[in-house]
């Protein structure tokens, strides 16, 4: 019945008041942060003490704050905290009172937070670091009412709501400055105590700029909502009571829908009044309530309608695919330090190695714990490099050696984080690990010089959990030529060891992998082969010609074996750059800059040096502002390129993170679900959608296992 009436787009209030939504809602209240499906429904829950601000991430997460002074992001599905700030403790605040009630996620991945007490908003990237600050203007400072709500406007300048002094002010974002501001008036009533209907004054709580500029501001104890011009005229109002049976109380968040209704937060109203409110403006008619009085209880000061906005339902079907999907990237390079104990004594070495080498932190490396459950990765092949040297037994041994490291390396993450993480030995190992809720640690060594001339080196890798090795890297190995640099050929393609390690891998059970090597290298290689192979991270000729990339030909042969190409988000790979490349030493030039600095050269600090960087910076910035840069749109052209020209089964995804990779979008493990999105975005099916995150690849896996099987 309800679902009939709704279907014919009769709204709430001809139904009985409010008894369900209409609205996918966020809140928090009774201890509780709960998503309310359209039907009312609690979809997800979990214990939650009181917010003051709160939002959902393009991917579902949700930004909210913990205690008073604690910015996190939450990760629903796991429902772990994946990143925090705590402007207690940080940012030189040690010592002060502060209270956080408001904060935003910038779309640079940067975070606003309104200080109270401190009494600035700053803006923090996602190491906590400082990147700009603007000192509040406050009549009456005080580290529980310098802000409510505050939000950054499309040009950048942010409106702030100042609960203590009553008025709304908008910051210029790159000055500081104040550039406009509006006293809240309290029209011709005595200040009343208290926070009831009965309470009044004008502690306002949101401010939101509107399309014909005016502004919207949500009075807090003022019961009102008003609309200001930039004159400060009231151009439209919403008195306390102006709404048929309802009493408006304390007025808190207002969010202006797509078809420019508002909804409004009706904070301690008390029982048989609604929590939220959506109203028609021009004729202030109440389309939807929320009535939840008992569920939620009398202090639901933040609310978020999440099924509102252009792109509700793409996000809504890429979420729920992207939750679904067992998310595998085949390539991400490692330190040797991965998960090392050892601390620096200096305390700023100690915090740089941290943030290196601690998987379990929020760190500077683009894959970690955090970033991969933020960003809903489950599955990372994790690389044993080794960088192509001399073709004689020095050589041979340094790498071994060298590998061996990188091993230890995994093999100690998984030791001293075993409720993170697990190393998968099989297909079936990944999918066991994945569905028990914890992170997938698969091994791939880069660079088949690591095994030199021992063939009984491919056994013992394969012991130690390696299940796909690279024939070469830049530069020939001694088992075939690569395509990195151009040169000539050392071998024609394959050498004779290099077929005997095919053997071996085959036998053994390590898939093939020809990212790096040479096209005739890679056709021979896939010839040769007894199990599928497949291109770990590389992109395809087809839309952009590189020597990393694939020919036509090779995925050709690739389909016919059986194997896959993992498409990789490698800026360079994936589109051509040289423009970009080319006003870099053009710019470096004019300023007198070298046009590369060496590795081994000291970083020059003279101040005629740094006002030079500082120049080039700028002007990198001016350019970048235009550029088309490489993005998770063109990443996905490779993705398109492949799927049809091999089909949906021989196509998957890496991102060859820590090793140079990254494309704009998916710049990090936090960023994944932003593939899932595009992917979705091209109308891929969710069954597409899995064979390219983990499908194809596990397939390959298991094929490889069965030609090993059957060869014991
Ligand atoms: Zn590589």
């Amino acid at each position: 019945m309800r679902t009939s009436l709704l279907a014919f787009g009769l709204t709430a209030a001809l139904l009985p008041s409010g008894a369900f939504a209409q609205h996918r809602v966020v809140l928090q209240g009774n201890g509780r942060l709960v998503v309310l499906s359209a039907d009312g429904k609690a979809d997800w829950e979990m214990p939650w003490g009181a917010i003051h601000d709160l939002h959902m991430l393009p991917n579902g997460n949700l930004m909210v704050q913990r205690g008073s002074s604690e910015v996190v992001e939450i990760e629903p599905t796991t429902q772990r905290v994946v990143w925090s700030y705590d402007s207690a403790t940080r940012g030189g605040n040690a010592e002060k009172k502060v209270e956080v009630h408001s904060f935003q996620p910038l779309p640079s991945g940067n975070v606003l937070i309104a200080e109270s007490g401190p009494g600035r908003l700053i803006e923090v990237d996602r190491l906590g670091r400082i990147q700009r600050e603007i000192a509040l203007k406050l009549d009456r400072p005080h580290p529980h009412t310098d802000t409510r709500l505050v939000r950054q406007l499309d040009g950048g300048n942010v409106l702030v709501a100042h609960e203590g002094d009553g008025v709304v002010r908008e910051y210029e974002g790159a000055t500081g400055k104040v550039v406009w501001e509006y006293d809240v008036p309290m029209f011709g009533k005595d200040p009343e105590g208290g926070h009831g209907p009965d309470a009044f004054g004008d502690k306002c709580f949101a401010a939101e700029r509107l399309a014909n500029g005016n502004t919207l501001v949500a009075t807090g104890n003022g019961h009102s909502l008003i609309e200001v011009t930039p004159g400060g005229e009231i151009a439209w109002s919403l008195q306390q009571d102006d709404l048929e049976g309802i009493r408006l109380a304390w007025v808190t968040t207002i969010q202006v829908l797509a078809n420019g209704n508002y909804v409004l937060g009706n904070c301690h109203a008390g029982k048989g009044q609604p929590l939220l409110i959506e109203l028609e403006p021009k004729t202030k008619k109440v389309v939807w309530t929320l009535d939840r009085f008992d569920d939620f209880g009398n202090s639901v000061s933040n609310s978020l309608v999440v099924d509102d906005g252009p792109d509700a339902e793409l996000h809504a079907r890429a979420r729920r695919i992207h939750r679904k999907a067992v998310t595998l990237d085949t390539h991400k390079d490692i330190s040797t330090t991965l998960a090392s104990p050892d601390i620096p004594e200096d305390p700023a070495e100690a915090e740089r190695a941290r943030l290196r080498n601690d998987p379990t932190v929020w760190g500077t490396n683009q894959v970690d714990f955090p970033k991969m459950v933020a960003g809903g990765l489950d599955v990372a092949f994790y690389i044993v490099y080794v960088g192509q040297g001399a073709l004689d037994e020095e050589g041979f041994a340094l790498a071994r050696t060298q590998a061996l490291a990188k091993f230890d390396a995994i093999e100690r993450m998984a030791k001293r984080y075993p409720e993170h993480i697990e190393i998968a030995h099989s297909a079936d190992d990944v999918e066991r690990i994945a569905k028990a809720g914890k992170l997938v640690a698969c091994i791939g060594i880069e660079n088949g010089y690591a095994m030199g001339t021992d063939l009984s080196a491919i056994e013992e890798f394969h012991r130690r959990g390696a299940r796909y090795m690279s024939l070469t890297h830049n530069r020939h190995s001694q088992l075939g030529d690569s395509n990195t640099p151009p040169s000539s050929p050392l071998h024609g393609g394959l050498s004779e060891l290099g077929r005997r390690a095919i053997e071996e891998m085959n036998r053994v059970g390590i898939m093939v992998d020809i990212s790096h090597a040479g096209e005739v290298t890679s056709l021979q290689a896939i010839a040769h082969s007894k199990a599928p192979v497949i291109a770990s991270h590389s992109g395809v000729d087809g839309i952009f010609k590189h020597g990393r990339n694939l020919s036509d030909a090779e995925l050709l042969a690739l389909k016919e074996n059986g194997g896959v190409i993992q498409c990789v988000a490698f800026a360079s790979y994936v589109k051509d750059l040289s423009d970009r490349i080319k006003f870099i030493a053009k710019t470096r030039k004019e300023l007198g800059l070298p046009v590369q600095r060496r590795r081994s050269q000291a970083v020059d600090t003279s101040p005629e040096t740094q006002a030079k960087m500082k120049a080039l910076r700028e002007r990198m910035q001016a350019f970048d502002a235009t550029y088309d840069d490489s993005s998770v749109r063109h990443f996905a052209d490779h993705i398109d390129y492949a799927v049809k020209l091999i089909g949906i089964d021989h196509v998957a995804i890496s991102s060859d993170f820590d090793g140079g990779g990254g494309v704009l979008g998916w710049n990090d493990a936090s960023e994944t679900y932003n593939v899932t999105l595009e992917l979705v975005r091209r109308g891929y099916s969710d069954e597409d959608i899995m064979k390219l995150w983990s499908g194809n690849t596990l397939r390959v896996l298991r094929a490889v296992e069965e030609v090993a099987a059957k060869s014991r």
